[in-house]
């Protein structure tokens, strides 16, 4: 007797979920899913979608955020029959609402799909997959848990997500900060520490840092906040009605100039028809991964290197709520911004003194606080990465780290490629591990299209295997 398929899922974030999701849904065989989630609180919702900030709205409009790119209505749909009743604003298409709801909205999606899957189960596991072996005998994996259980699956998910920011400071710098420092932006609770007449350092200057220094200010918090990066970009923020349209770029371009030139024609031609640059750039978002495969790693590398920062705070944009807090602060003189190169930290008692050469002025300043958070955002140096898992595969020369430092190298459909150049049998990735293939491969947007693509293959192999056996 044929026994089940067993796909083992490491990651409960949204790319576990949604694809567990999908093959519930698609698979036509009697099969076992394994869900293997660390972190009980993050099961079904990941980093992102179980902050517990004070201020946790999404970055997208509620009505780009479906679960499925054939209904791209479901998210809103659900909002209203959920969270409409008891909010005190209407909740529209173009509402940023909260992160939380988002992962209320995958909690309740993955609990029907388990209840109508024709042949699927879901088992969840609150563990963490700290190895992987492959049982020569059984032809298949063996996930080795932390806990020492061990899990056989014939298939393998890697949506193990955003690894946690870098660190900016040396070990031993961070050391000597004992309790001043948070690390983590996405643990639980960061903020819980931070005394409101504390004076507070944020290094990193993205979205991550807005979300963070409006919880701070939505906790009453009276201590300065100083928010510290090498070029002092804050994200641009989004506009209060956008239109959603699409605009097909020439997808054979390969050069950044003509990629560059493309976007600026579009943005100059939009704002013509009063139409603002923001929608020009959300426009041309489909095409952005089809052109970044199409760039030479000297593209790609100059890319990175010289107009990265300047692309991210167009492409990552802060809801307009957002933007108007953060700019009160500054006018009130509580948030300053500085940008430069750190010269490191010294910590003298309850304090930190932060050192660095100022850009705009040239010349070296410092500034005292008792807390430090770092929102440098996601690393994608996975050398450096604290995820055993992925240290042991790449230890092992399963997966590779990618030149540029942005995930691992995968193939066209995701699969993990090995050191060797070839395929890790059976194994896939889905989310920011892709994104040095990618580019655009962190949001639910792209995510979607991943997950069921990737379930949609997986399923027509195991039908394939089954039918031979037949
Ligand atoms: C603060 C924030 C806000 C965002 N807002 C938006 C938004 O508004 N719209 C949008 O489209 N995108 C947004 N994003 C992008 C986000 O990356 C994706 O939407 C999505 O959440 C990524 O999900 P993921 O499952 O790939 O990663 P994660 O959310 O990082 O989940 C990965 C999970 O894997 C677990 N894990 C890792 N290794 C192991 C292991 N070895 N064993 C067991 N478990 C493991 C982790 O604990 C984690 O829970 C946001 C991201 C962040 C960080």
């Amino acid at each position: 007797m044929n026994k089940d398929v067993c796909i083992g899922i490491i990651g409960g974030g949204a790319s576990g979920t949604l694809t567990a999701i999908q093959l519930l849904q698609k698979l036509n065989v009697p099969a076992q899913i394994y869900l293997i989630e660390k972190r009980r609180e993050a099961t079904f919702r990941g980093n992102a979608y179980s902050s517990q900030l004070e201020y946790e709205p999404l970055n997208v409009q509620a009505g780009r955020m479906s679960l499925y790119n054939t209904q791209p209505d479901d998210f809103f749909n659900w909002l209203k029959n959920n969270k409409q009743v008891g909010s005190e604003i209407e909740i529209t298409k173009d509402s940023f609402v909260s992160r939380r709801w988002f992962g209320d909205y995958l909690t309740e999606r993955i609990t029907e799909a388990v209840k109508q899957s024709p042949h699927a189960r879901l088992t969840t596991v609150t563990d963490e997959a700290n190895e992987i072996n492959f049982d020569a005998k059984d032809e298949n994996y063996q996930l080795v848990l932390k806990s020492g259980r061990i899990i056989n699956a014939d298939y393998l998910i890697f949506a193990t997500g955003n690894e946690a920011p870098a660190d900016v400071f040396n070990p031993g710098e961070i050391a000597g900060l004992n309790g001043h420092y948070v690390s983590n932006p996405w643990a639980i609770n960061p903020l819980d520490r931070i005394k409101s007449d504390e004076d507070v350092l944020v290094i990193g200057t993205g979205l991550t840092m807005v979300d963070h220094v409006v919880s701070l200010q939505k906790r009453g918090h009276r201590g300065k906040i100083f928010c510290f990066s090498r070029n002092g970009y804050l994200p641009l923020s989004h506009v209060e009605i956008p239109r959603h349209y699409a605009l097909p770029l020439n997808k054979e371009e390969r050069s950044l100039t003509g990629i560059f030139s493309e976007i600026r024609k579009h943005v100059t031609e939009d704002a013509q028809k009063n139409i603002p640059w923001q929608n020009t750039m959300d426009a041309m978002r489909g095409n952005m991964s089809a052109m970044w495969k199409l760039l030479s790693m000297d593209a790609k590398k100059y890319f990175l290197k010289r107009l990265r920062n300047f692309w991210e705070i167009h492409r990552h944009r802060m809801p307009v709520v957002s933007a108007s807090i953060i700019n009160g602060l500054i006018q009130d003189g509580q948030l300053q911004i500085f940008s430069g190169t750190s010269k490191g930290i010294e910590v003298i008692g309850h304090d930190v003194l932060f050192r660095f050469i100022d850009k705009r002025e040239k010349q070296e300043r410092a500034v005292t606080v008792q807390r430090i958070i770092n929102c440098t955002g996601p690393s994608g140096d996975y050398y450096k990465t604290g995820n055993t898992l992925v240290k042991n595969l790449l230890a092992k020369a399963w997966m590779k780290q990618d030149e540029l430092k942005l995930g691992i190298v995968t193939g066209e459909r995701g699969e993990i490629i090995k050191s060797n150049g070839l395929p890790l049998k059976n194994a896939f990735a889905i989310g920011p591990l892709r994104k040095a293939t990618e580019w655009e491969t962190t949001a639910i947007r792209e995510i979607r299209v991943q997950a069921e693509e990737t379930a949609k293959y997986i399923s027509a192999q195991i039908e394939a295997a089954q039918t031979i056996l037949v």
